[in-house]
Formats: structure tokens, C-alpha cells, sequence
């Protein structure tokens, strides 16, 4: 994997310079270095904005291409563009950081619910996680408590980084049954949520999050679905 990716350097990044690198006719730009988190992972790519000379383009959606750039599609495609350009590139931070939230939050739900995830879906207002979970929750209130207070302890987020040897060798780390890890690309990133004395949840991870579940503030659980036989669907809400 590309480790040098912005937005995993450091998800609180609004504002970078821009140079173009490609322009794909019709299709996109594509940036030296790009701010915009591409669609992935059940997480909503950026939108935002590209300034070059006077010249402002709306963002409206970052696709990651087969080779790991980052296609920022316009809403429409600007004239006199060149490769080497440079400008300034912003995401739309309001809804970013809803999603860092949000993600951050799912963590935690998977954490207070430990059972195989299915599927899951990021947005700005509800999130939810699918569970292979054949009986149904009796008690909604406790797991929405129980996220709330890994919130209230304010827990650290980091990245670390393992190789797929060490991935292999743990194999329990993956509790995205949809969603394995990318493979053939070296490096797999984990992200790791802990207090100072305790390990609270480690998983392959790509998405973008806050540093501390205190910012998160509280969530609460919505509808929870029975998806089919085996699945059931947990939703939250801010
Ligand atoms: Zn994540």
C-alpha cells in the first residue's frame, strides 16, 4: 500500500497545495499528492474543491484507479488545464469530519458487538454495520451505553503497519468477513484503538479517523434489521 497518502498522514489536513500529475479527458484529475479520501471501504469519497489561478473546480467525487492514484472528478470539466499545474487543493472538511466521526464510531459498535461483519456504510447523518448475527439483540439500550462510554473515555486512534506475513500469522485481526484486506501491495495498515492500559479494538483499516473517541461526543443505536437468515443490520445516528 501507498503510505504516503495525505489523508492517512494526517486525517485533519484541509488545505494542500496541488500539482497535476494526469488528466484523463471527460473522466478526472489526477494529483501529484491528493488530499481526497477515494471511495472505499464503505466510506464516501471527498468532495471539495481545486483552485488553479483563478480558476476554481468543484470536486465531486475521488475514485482510487487500479493503480492506486486517486482520480478527482469535477462536476465539470475545467479548460486550460496542464500537467505540472499548480494550485491549492480543499476537501469539504463539515462533511470529512462527520465521516472520521462516523467511522471511528463503527469501531467501536464492533468492538460492544463481536461478531463477523458482513457489510457496513458510512454517512454523514447514519452509519450502520452489518453482523452475521442469526439471534436477535435484546437489549438495544446496552449497546448503545456501552459505545457511549468507550466514547467517554476518550480513547487513542494511530495507524500501525504490519506486512501480509504478519497478517497471515494473526489471522483473527480480520473481522471483515466482505472486506479482506487488499492484497499484493505490501504493507497492510491496521488501526488501533486503546487506553493507555488497554487494547480495545486492532483491524485492518483504511479509512480516516478521529485521534481521540472523545470527539465523537455520544451516538445513539437506531433500527437494527434482520438482513436474511443470518444477518442483522445495527444502525447508528448522531
Ligand atoms: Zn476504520
Amino acid at each position: 500500500m501507498n503510505r504516503t497518502y495525505i489523508f492517512w498522514k494526517d486525517a485533519y489536513s484541509r488545505s494542500q497545495p496541488a500539482v497535476i500529475k494526469k488528466i484523463v479527458p471527460e473522466e478526472g484529475i489526477i494529483l501529484e499528492e491528493t488530499l481526497f479520501y477515494p471511495t472505499s471501504g464503505g466510506q464516501p469519497g471527498d468532495s471539495g474543491l481545486i483552485k488553479f489561478n483563478d480558476q476554481v473546480t468543484s470536486i465531486s467525487e475521488a475514485k482510487k484507479t487500479y493503480n492506486g492514484d486517486i482520480l478527482l472528478v469535477p462536476e465539470f470539466f475545467p479548460s486550460q488545464l496542464a500537467i505540472g499545474m499548480h494550485g491549492v487543493q480543499e476537501i469539504n472538511w463539515e462533511l470529512r469530519y462527520k465521516y472520521m466521526k462516523m467511522h471511528t464510531a463503527l469501531h467501536l459498535l464492533s468492538v460492544v458487538i463481536p461478531l463477523p461483519v458482513t457489510g457496513g456504510q458510512i454517512g454523514a447523518v447514519k452509519s450502520r454495520l452489518d453482523f452475521s448475527m442469526p439471534d436477535p439483540i435484546e437489549n438495544k439500550q446496552k449497546i448503545e451505553d456501552e459505545i457511549n462510554y468507550l466514547i467517554q473515555k476518550n480513547l487513542y486512534v494511530e495507524q500501525l503497519w504490519i506486512t501480509e506475513l504478519e497478517l497471515d500469522q494473526t489471522p483473527n485481526l480480520v473481522k471483515t468477513m466482505s472486506v479482506a484486506p487488499p492484497r499484493g501491495r505490501g504493507d497492510i495498515r491496521l488501526v488501533k484503538i486503546s487506553s493507555r492500559d488497554c487494547q480495545v479494538d486492532l483491524q485492518p483499516c483504511g479509512g480516516t479517523h478521529v485521534k481521540g473517541t472523545g470527539e465523537i461526543k455520544s451516538i445513539t443505536v437506531g433500527k437494527i434489521e434482520k438482513k436474511g437468515k443470518n444477518n442483522r443490520r445495527v444502525n447508528i445516528h448522531f
